[in-house]
């Protein structure tokens, strides 16, 4: 079943609203397998109206509509609809009684006017507006086509497409979308995208997207089936085969971060951790602290900003930031054992870097950043180069440093 959404407004072309009914519409329909592949926006206008609809059924089976069903003389999509296909349209006993229970309800007088929004073709549904006075319709045309008018505000339109239209799609589509969502740290999407090109490629069933984010990827793997266990048979052999090639950079699913993940491994594993910060200033401490429960396994985090105190609280050496600096190999090596040391823990991780925006040399420029990594007496350093701003480098260094107690966790 391919569909269409015809937004109708002349306020939406004039950019006085953001056409969110389009949204809720689309994310609807793909979560009940039916197919859009256009979208449109047309004035209050009923020419312009009219051929939309011309256009749309050339290439769909039905359109849905989003406004116009108002009680004034330029409320118009009902109106063109029905004169689209054909039908005339009649006092709706049933719907004017609606109406008026709606102004009683809500203690208003209903005018004249509003009279219009009760005629409808005789044997189309018409669909209740719980939130406002204008019925929707399902309308169905000679050769098949089907016009869903539903109205603009959308405290009204998204209970009655729930509760009015979401039945009647079920009644007439046999598939739904289901998707699941694979996320990756410390890989390019170009990078990514070069190891599954040929999975990307294959436009069948199941289809996989990539999007990328300011510091992961994610590929959203898509399945058409009748329902959603079939749809998890089609996704896994094509999951597997991406977990195969990507496995590395894989740190989760769904709405899994990568704190949560690394916070769930050290509770899994019954390992502490503490860390020590300069660069980040709190930001790693911050992150692991989101996950309810780390208070088990997370026991410290200090800010060293200044050498001083990275002498005092971490034991770092004063010839060493003497001899190499405070943001090199050495200095994030000895923080990241004086963690350890300090906080009587099984992991300790340290940051140093030249955040930006000044501060950076030649030799030592901006982006530059040690991560320190103490685990069971062994100790390790990493150095990056991130570009970017001060923001940036800050948090990129925090997620790097998540990341790589994730892979060092993996292989205790
Ligand atoms: P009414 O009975 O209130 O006139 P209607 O069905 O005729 O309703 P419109 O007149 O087109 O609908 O729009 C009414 C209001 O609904 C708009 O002012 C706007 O706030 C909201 N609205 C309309 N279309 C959209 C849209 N596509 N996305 C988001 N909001 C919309
Ligand atoms: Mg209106």
């Amino acid at each position: 079943m391919k569909a269409e959404i015809i937004a109708v407004g002349t306020e939406l072309l004039l950019g006085d609203i953001l056409n969110t009914n389009a949204q809720f519409l689309s994310k609807e329909l793909a979560a009940l397998g039916v197919e859009v592949y256009h979208q449109t926006v047309i004035g209050d206008n009923e020419d312009r109206l009219l051929d939309a609809f011309k256009e749309a059924f050339k290439r769909c089976d039905m359109v849905i509509t989003s406004g116009g069903l108002g009680p004034t003389q330029d409320d118009i999509t009902k109106e063109i609809a029905a004169k689209f296909l054909g039908k005339e349209l009649t006092l709706n006993e049933e719907a004017l009684k609606d109406i008026e229970n709606y102004f009683n309800i809500t203690g208003r007088k209903m005018s004249e006017s509003n009279k219009k929004q009760a005629y409808f073709p005789k044997e189309d549904i018409i669909l209740k507006n719980n939130n406002g006075t204008a019925p929707g319709a399902i309308m169905k045309g000679k050769n098949g086509e089907i016009i869903i008018v539903l109205p603009g505000p959308p405290r009204e339109i998204i209970p009655m497409f729930k509760e009015g239209v979401v039945p009647f799609l079920k009644t007439i589509t046999d598939s739904t979308l289901y998707s699941k969502v694979i996320r990756l740290f410390g890989i390019g999407e170009s990078s990514m995208a070069e190891e599954i090109k040929d999975i990307l490629e294959s436009r069948n069933n199941p289809t996989v997207a990539p999007y990328a984010k300011e510091m992961d990827v994610t590929l959203r793997i898509t399945a058409k089936a009748k329902d959603e266990e079939e749809a998890r048979d089609i996704i896994k052999p094509v999951e597997n085969k991406i977990k195969e090639r990507l496995g590395e950079y894989i740190y989760g699913e769904g709405e899994d971060t990568l704190e949560e993940v690394v916070a769930r491994k050290l509770l899994q594993k019954r390992l502490t951790i503490a860390v020590a910060e300069s660069c980040t200033g709190g930001m790693i401490a911050s992150k692991l602290v989101n996950y309810p429960g780390v208070s088990e396994v997370f026991m410290e985090g200090v800010v060293t900003y200044s050498n001083k105190s990275k002498v005092e609280n971490l034991g770092v050496k004063v010839e060493t930031l003497e001899k190499y600096g405070a943001v090199s190999e050495e200095t994030a090596r000895e923080m990241a054992e004086g963690i350890v040391k300090k906080a009587g823990v099984d992991i300790g991780i340290s940051s140093t870097g030249i955040a930006g925006p000044d501060g950076g040399t030649e030799e030592k420029p901006v982006g530059l950043v040690y991560i320190g990594i103490c685990i069971r007496g062994k100790s390790m350093v990493k150095k990056l180069n991130i570009p970017g701003n001060r923001e940036r480098v800050r948090a990129r260094t925090t997620m790097e440093a998540l990341n790589w107690v994730r892979l060092e966790l993996n292989k205790l």
